[in-house]
């Protein structure tokens, strides 16, 4: 089997979040064809994964699409590909994934069977991003009011999960954004004031969903090791599973820091690419969570590798998953192939109609659980609607 070409495919942005996604169609001369999706769709830096995509797909024409780790070697050895950079990994990335859902059509099977099985029969999952609501979507705005907060909270229970994630420091309460620059007052020293505000969140949240329902903490890398470990002080109290990107991941000594300051287990990963991105962060003993994109850290491939070195540091996985049903799908495989597996994150933009029609098959958790797709491959591409609606 031969690749004979590749579809370069960016969606239509969505109107709820800067936010458009770059794909890709691998086709074969057997007629075979896979989808892979490019992970940096976030403020739009895929549209430089679109560029990317090309250029690789023109150096895997005429390639064996079965040679999975041979054309990652390829891809993963160009010039600035060499530094793990996340755009350049998320063209990398789509293509691998593409290659892996070929895989899969070509044996039959889906590609759990390929990554050696299933180690359990679903996925536990968390509704995640609850500062922009559940089922419904306030994005990029403030929580507003502690009723806001409540209300998802409730929703998320109601649909049956028993674990939850919030961003309780993106805005404060007047709306004000917070923000990941040197010059805002989250990387220097967080003001009593603003203190007070974020950790009512916590315990709202904590109230909201009883004792027995895991909550998450996501920092989004607005924090420092210094102002991090301040909210983290104050919110052990409320059994916190994880805190999620606490400081940026390309700062392993800070984390090491917050690991020796806190009770709170570690997280981050989604801004993180390849098994050497990934290793100094569990070699100083400060992670129990890494979060791998399959979308950015070198695909189903490289994912794969990054996880079983976890497992050997005793570091669990939840992949970062929050694009189309394209790359929720590929999560899927992995995540259930894994011994490491913690937790699915299922987010909130995935719970919403304009991101769920983009897929061919629409999969859901039920009851805060998601089954994998059993047929051949990943189990799921673009729909007509998305490859027709034209990009903006
Ligand atoms: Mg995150």
């Amino acid at each position: 089997m031969k690749i004979v070409s590749i579809d370069v495919i960016k969606c239509r942005r969505l109107t709820f979040s800067a936010q458009t996604p770059v794909l890709c169609r691998i086709n074969t001369d057997e007629g075979i064809y896979g989808y892979g999706e490019a992970g940096v769709s976030i403020m739009d830096f895929s549209v430089a994964s679109y560029e990317l995509l090309k250029l690789f797909g023109k150096m895997i024409i005429g390639m064996d699409p079965l040679e999975t780790d041979v054309i990652y070697e390829k891809l993963s050895s160009t010039f600035w590909a060499q530094g793990n950079g996340g755009v350049i990994m998320s063209a990398i990335s789509a293509i691998d994934t593409a290659l892996w859902d070929i895989k899969g059509k070509y044996f039959k099977v889906p590609c759990y069977v390929l990554l050696g099985g299933k180690h359990r029969d679903r996925l536990r999952c968390y509704a995640s991003q609850l500062q922009s609501g559940w089922k419904f979507h306030d994005f990029m705005t403030a929580p507003g009011d502690l009723g806001f907060l409540r209300e998802a909270c409730q929703a998320a229970i109601d649909d049956g999960y028993d674990a939850i994630k919030i961003d309780f420091i993106n805005k404060r309460l007047d709306g004000t954004p917070t923000s990941r620059s040197g010059g805002d007052p989250m990387k220097n020293y967080i003001p009593k004031q603003w203190m007070k505000e974020y950790v009512q969140r916590v315990e709202t949240a904590r109230e909201a969903v009883g004792p027995d329902v895991d909550i998450i903490m996501e920092n989004h890398c607005i924090t420092n090791a210094t102002t991090a470990l301040q909210f983290a002080r104050e919110t052990e109290q409320y059994d916190i599973m994880f805190l999620e990107e606490p400081a940026n991941p390309m700062s392993p000594l800070e984390y090491k820091r917050l690991s020796e300051g806190t009770r709170i287990p570690l997280a981050t990963g989604e801004r993180s690419y390849t098994r050497w991105g990934f290793l100094p962060l569990m070699e100083n003993g400060s992670l129990s969570v890494i979060q791998p994109d399959l979308g950015n850290c070198g695909g189903i491939t490289e994912g794969r590798k990054i996880c079983d070195l976890a497992n050997t540091f005793g570091v669990t996985v939840q992949t970062h998953t929050c694009n189309t049903p394209i790359s929720i799908a590929a999560s899927l495989h992995l995540e259930i192939a894994i011994p490491n597996f913690i937790i699915h994150e299922h987010h909130t933009v995935n719970t919403i109609e304009e991101v769920r029609e983009m897929g061919l098959y629409d999969y859901q958790p039920v009851d805060g659980y998601y089954t994998v797709p059993e047929i051949p491959g990943i189990g799921n591409e673009l729909s007509e609607k998305a490859l027709r609606e034209p990009a903006r």
